[in-house]
C-alpha cells in the first residue's frame, strides 16, 4: 500500500488520525534538529503534542553526545523532556554489559561522550589512546590473544584511525564479544556528499575478519526490546513512530507494530518511498507540519 500525505486527510479523517496513537516515539537528527541546530519550530511542536496528551519517547541511533546534551533542542519550555525520555544505542549496550559481569576491559570505538557513559556506568573502558603499533604487530605475529580485551565495541567514531582499527582486528581474532551502536554506512552531512558511517568500518572490519557486530540500535531486535521495556509500551498499535530513515526509523517501527509516519528533512526522500520496499503508513515534507494539522482539526 501506498503512504498516505498526512496534508490531504480531511478534517475528520485527521482527528481519526491523531485519536489513534497516545505514544510518539520521535527520531531527532533529520527530525527535530540537524546537527547542533534545531528545524524551526520543532521545539513547540512537541510541546503542543505534549499538551494535546501525547506520551512523547525520543529514540535516536546517534550516541556521540551525553543525552543531556540533547535536552536543548527538545524543550521549549525547561523541564518539558528529561533524560528518562530519551533511549540511544549507548543505553541499550551498557544495560546488556551489566548483566554480563565482565571480567576484561572494553575496547571502545566511538566518541569521548560515547565512552564516558560506560565509564559513567562503571564499566571498564580500554584507553584506546595507549595503543603502540607495534605491540599489536607483535600479537599478531605471536598469534597471542588479546586476553586484556572482553568486548569490542564500533559505533561513530571521529577519531578513527589506523591503529584503532587493528587492534580491532587484532581482538576480533578471539573470542570478544563484538557490538556496534548505530549501524549506518553513511552520515548524511548533505544529501549529495554523506561522510563514513560506521557501517562502513563494520564491513571494513568483515572483510579482514569474517565477523559482524550484534546492533543494538534501530532497527535492530536487541534495541526493539530495550526500547519497549524502558518505556513500558504494552500497546504498540497506539504508537507513532516518526522518521526520517525508511531503513533505520520506518523498518524498526514496523518490527515494533507501531504506526509510522516518515518525515522528508533528513535521509530518505519521497523518491525513495517510490521505489524502497520499507513503506510508512504516512509521509509529511516534515514535523512542524503536524503542529499546523493539529491546530486546524
Ligand atoms: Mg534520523
Amino acid at each position: 500500500m501506498s503512504p498516505q500525505d498526512l496534508k490531504l486527510l480531511s478534517t475528520n479523517e485527521l482527528k481519526l488520525f491523531f485519536n489513534s496513537f497516545d505514544t510518539i516515539i520521535c527520531d531527532i537528527d533529520g527530525v527535530i534538529r540537524h546537527f547542533q541546530r534545531n528545524i524551526e519550530g520543532a521545539k513547540k511542536t512537541l510541546s503542543l503534542l505534549k499538551k494535546n496528551g501525547k506520551k512523547i519517547h525520543f529514540v535516536t541511533n546517534n550516541s556521540t553526545e551525553i543525552p543531556e546534551k540533547l535536552l536543548p533542542f527538545l524543550n521549549d519550555v525547561n523541564g518539558e523532556f528529561g533524560v528518562e525520555d530519551i533511549a540511544m544505542p549507548s543505553m541499550a549496550l551498557i544495560s546488556y554489559l551489566k548483566r554480563l559481569n565482565l571480567n576484561q576491559q572494553i575496547f571502545i570505538m566511538g566518541t569521548s561522550d560515547f565512552q564516558k557513559q560506560f565509564r559513567d556506568a562503571g564499566l571498564s573502558v580500554f584507553d584506546s589512546d595507549s595503543i603502540v603499533f607495534l605491540n599489536v604487530v607483535g600479537d599478531l605475529l605471536d598469534e597471542n590473544v588479546a586476553s586484556d580485551i572482553g568486548v569490542v565495541i564500533l559505533d561513530v567514531d571521529y577519531e578513527i584511525n589506523f591503529v584503532k582499527l587493528a587492534k580491532a582486528v587484532s581482538c576480533l581474532r578471539s573470542d570478544v564479544v563484538y557490538l556496534t551502536g548505530a549501524s549506518d554506512k553513511y552520515i548524511p552531512i548533505t544529501k549529495t556528499t554523506p561522510l563514513m558511517g560506521p557501517g562502513l568500518f563494520h564491513n571494513m572490519l568483515y572483510e579482514l575478519t569474517g565477523k559482524l557486530p550484534t546492533n543494538f540500535g534501530k532497527p535492530s531486535s536487541k534495541f526493539q526490546e530495550f526500547v519497549l521495556r524502558k518505556f513500558n509500551i504494552t500497546d504498540p498499535s497506539k504508537v507513532l513512530l516518526i522518521g526520517d530513515s525508511l531503513t533505520q526509523d520506518i523498518s524498526f517501527g514496523e518490527n515494533c507494530g507501531f504506526q509510522t509516519l516518515l518525515v522528508l528533512t533528513g535521509v530518505s526522500t519521497l523518491e525513495d518511498i517510490e521505489t524502497d520496499t520499507i513503506v510508512p503508513k504516512y509521509f509529511l515534507d516534515k514535523f512542524t507540519d503536524l503542529r499546523d494539522l493539529l491546530q486546524h482539526c
